[in-house]
C-alpha cells in the first residue's frame, strides 16, 4: 500500500488526497497532470468547489530521523521518514575550524587573544540542530500546499511528570500496560541513560527494578525505581542493593545518588523540540502535544508497527488507526553542497577548481533525471541522481549504480534538486 497522492486544484487549492489507484485514473483521463513528483502530487486541470475534510499533520522528532503522518478520519493515509544531516555538519563545520586554525597559525605576529568577544542571541541552537527545525518546517510548510491540513501534533516531552508524582502507581498496574506505566519507563529510560543500573549494558531489554525490594516493602514510587537487564534483575532477586553492588562501590554511589535525586533532574523536554514546537505555533493552526509514554503506550495497545511514521501517528490520544501506507516516503537531507572552489588530494595539493556556475545545459548536480540512452554499454532508460560536468557529458548514480556517460540531449528532468534524495 502507497501513500495517497496529493491532489490541488488548477488554482493550486489543496484537496483531499485520493488513493493511488483514483491518482492513475485522473491522469489516464487526462483530467489531472502531474504537477510535483516528490512528494506525489496531481493537479487538476479544472477548478474545484468540492469540500475538504480536516487532516491532522503528526509529527515525532527524533535526533536523527523524524517521522511525519497525515492522519485523516483515524487513517494514516500519507507517511514520510525525514533523515536530517546534523552529523555531517557538525563534520564540516570540524573540519573548517581544523583549517582555520592551522592557517591561522603557520605564520603570525602576536595577536591579543580575541576568544570572549561573541554573544548568542536568546534562543540560538547549534547548527546541526537549527538544521533539525528548519528542515522538519520546510516539510510542514510543502504539505500544508499539498494537503487541506487543520492541525499539528507534535510530541514534545519524553514523559508526563505530573503522571510520575502521582504515587498511585503500583508495579501490577505499568506492567499490565497502563499509560502512567509507559510514562514511568521512559522517566527511568531517561533518567538512567537507556541502560541497565547495575552492569550497563546497553540495547538489551530493560526491566523496571525496585531498588529496594517490594518483598521488603520497597515502594513504587519512581524514586525507588531503576532500569535492569533480565539477568541483572534475576541475579538482584531480593538482596538489598548495599549487598548486590558490594564489589562496586562506584555503581552503588550513583545508584544511591539516583534515588535522591529530584524528579526534574531527567531531562524532559529537549531545546530542540520546544524551538520546534514554538515555530510549529507560528503556523497558525492549532498545536496539540504529546508525550513518548503516550505515543509508545498508543503503539502497543493498537498493535502497531515500530516505524518512525507510525510512531508520529500515534502522538497524542488516539483511540484508533487505520494503516493505509506501508510505503512511507523516505526524505534524507542533502544540503546545498560546499562553496569550496579547489578539489585537493591526499597532500592539499589543488588538482582540480571548480566553475563559477552550477547549471550547465540546464541541469544541476542533485537533479533527478531520466536519461533515454541509444547506444553504448548503458544503452536504455535509467533515472537517477544526475552529476554534471561542463562538458556536458554527466554522469548518474541510479539503484543499480552508477551510469556514465549520460549526455545532457538524452536527460529528461524528473525532479529539481532541492536539498533532499528521496525513496519510496
Ligand atoms: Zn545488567
Amino acid at each position: 500500500m502507497s501513500n495517497f497522492v496529493f491532489v490541488i486544484d488548477t488554482n493550486e487549492r489543496p484537496l483531499d488526497p485520493v488513493h493511488p489507484a483514483q491518482a492513475r485514473l485522473l491522469l489516464t483521463q487526462r483530467e489531472a497532470a502531474v504537477f510535483r513528483r516528490f512528494p506525489f502530487t496531481i493537479i487538476l486541470k479544472t477548478a474545484s468547489t468540492e469540500t475538504t475534510h480536516s487532516i491532522q499533520l503528526k509529527i515525532d522528532p527524533g535526533s536523527q530521523t523524524t517521522g511525519i503522518a497525515l492522519v485523516s478520519n483515524d487513517a494514516v493515509i500519507w507517511g514520510a521518514e525525514l533523515n536530517h544531516r546534523g552529523q555531517a555538519i557538525k563534520d564540516s563545520l570540524h573540519t573548517r575550524k581544523a583549517i582555520r586554525r592551522h592557517r591561522r597559525n603557520r605564520k603570525t605576529r602576536y595577536r591579543q587573544p580575541r576568544f570572549l568577544n561573541r554573544t548568542r542571541e536568546k534562543g540560538w541552537l547549534a547548527p546541526s540542530l537549527e538544521h533539525r527545525v528548519k528542515t522538519t518546517m520546510t516539510w510542514v510548510n510543502r504539505l500544508r500546499k499539498f494537503a487541506p491540513i487543520t492541525g499539528i501534533s507534535q510530541e514534545l516531552v519524553r514523559f508526563d511528570t505530573q503522571a510520575l508524582v502521582n504515587p498511585e502507581i503500583s508495579g501490577t498496574e505499568y506492567q499490565r500496560g497502563e499509560l502512567a506505566g509507559f510514562e514511568v519507563k521512559e522517566y527511568l529510560l531517561a533518567k538512567w541513560g537507556r541502560k541497565c543500573a547495575y552492569c550497563g549494558a546497553e540495547n538489551t531489554p530493560l526491566e523496571i527494578e525496585h531498588i529496594l525490594a517490594k518483598s521488603k516493602v520497597g515502594s513504587d514510587k519512581v524514586s525507588n525505581l531503576t532500569l535492569a537487564c533480565h539477568d541483572c534483575n534475576q541475579k538482584k532477586g531480593n538482596q538489598p542493593v548495599e549487598q548486590f553492588l558490594s564489589q562496586k562501590p562506584d555503581i552503588l554511589k550513583r545508584i544511591l545518588a539516583g534515588t535522591k535525586a529530584p524528579l526534574k533532574d531527567a531531562t524532559a523536554v529537549n531545546s530542540t523540540r520546544w524551538e520546534l514546537y514554538q515555530r510549529l505555533q507560528e503556523t497558525g493552526l492549532p498545536v496539540y502535544v504529546g508525550t513518548g509514554g503516550r505515543t509508545k503506550f498508543n503503539r502497543v495497545k493498537l498493535g502497531i508497527q515500530k516505524r518512525h511514521y507510525l510512531d508520529a501517528a500515534c502522538v497524542g490520544v488516539v483511540e484508533k488507526l487505520t494503516v493505509k501506507t506501508t510505503k512511507p516516503l523516505l526524505i534524507a537531507a542533502k544540503g546545498w553542497g560546499t562553496r569550496q572552489m579547489a578539489t585537493t588530494n591526499k597532500y592539499g595539493f589543488p588538482i582540480r577548481y571548480r566553475t563559477r556556475q552550477k547549471a550547465f545545459f540546464g541541469f544541476q548536480t542533485g537533479d533527478i533525471v531520466r536519461a533515454i540512452l541509444p547506444t553504448g554499454k548503458f544503452a536504455g532508460t535509467h533515472i537517477g541522481r544526475l552529476t554534471v560536468r561542463a562538458t556536458g557529458v554527466f554522469e548518474m548514480v541510479t539503484i543499480k549504480g552508477k551510469v556514465s556517460p549520460v549526455r545532457a540531449k538524452y536527460c529528461q528532468i524528473v525532479h529539481r534538486v532541492d536539498g533532499y534524495s528521496y525513496a519510496a
